[in-house]
């Protein structure tokens, strides 16, 4: 999909004058060359690197792999966390339990991404994203929405949780719409 991005204007609105004391512009800016990397980018993740020796956090993601969205529980106020922490934000213990997450969930709110992709997604667009109620925790999860185009979404859709290879070594979760 194109889309027609404003033209730049001047701030007066007026046609520009011709200005000795600034080069000229480029409009619109040409395109910047892409180069080959990763599937995904380093981005929108709690953390980029999952290994154990870089992340406290990598239990989180042996768990995703092996098919099990999973958050901490305190175990001095029993407090769930969303996302998983290293320490309590209420209590700040350090005493955390790993629990796995229930599968299945309801939209509450979700928008569709049309333009403006983050870098490593624009091949997806139009794709889904928003809010899904998990059931029976007080946790709202947001997430990529999948299995039904965005325009056939509805508030209250029953989804369940796809833990899914990104591709390049990492894993991470997204949600898709139970037929
Ligand atoms: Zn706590």
């Amino acid at each position: 999909m194109t889309v027609d991005l404003p033209r730049r204007r001047t701030s007066t609105g007026d046609a520009p004058t011709p200005d000795a004391s600034s080069p000229p512009r480029a409009d619109p800016a040409p395109p910047t060359e892409r180069k080959s990397g990763p599937a995904r980018p380093f981005l929108l993740d709690f953390v980029p690197l999952e290994s154990e020796k870089d992340t406290r956090l990598a239990r989180f993601f042996e768990r995703l792999a092996a098919g099990r969205l999973s958050t901490t529980r305190c175990a001095r106020d029993d407090l769930l966390h969303w996302p998983p922490r290293t320490a309590c934000p209420r209590c700040h213990s350090e005493e955390l339990s790993w629990v796995d997450l229930p599968e299945s969930g309801r939209i509450y709110a979700f928008s569709a991404v049309l333009a403006g992709a983050p870098m490593g997604m624009e091949a997806d667009v139009p794709f889904a994203v928003g809010l899904v109620d998990l059931d029976g925790v007080p946790l709202r999860l947001f997430g990529r929405i999948e299995g039904r185009p965005w325009a056939d979404l509805a508030i209250g859709l029953a989804v369940r949780v796809e833990p899914y290879d990104v591709g390049d070594g990492r894993w991470f979760y997204r949600f898709r719409v139970v037929d």
